[in-house]
């Protein structure tokens, strides 16, 4: 089951990036390393409601 997800900066806490998830196969937080235009350089984000 798909799920809509946001993912935000870990470092600036701005949320940049929607995505989908899979329930099932996906436990827990999911944390993808991102661009994120407003630190200029790659960084974690995390899934956040
Ligand atoms: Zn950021």
């Amino acid at each position: 089951m798909q799920v809509n997800i946001q993912l935000a900066c870990t470092e600036c806490k701005r949320r940049n990036y929607s995505t989908t998830k899979n329930k099932k196969n996906t436990t827990g937080r999911l944390e993808v390393k991102k661009y994120c235009p407003w630190d200029k350089k790659h960084t974690l984000h995390r899934e956040t409601k």
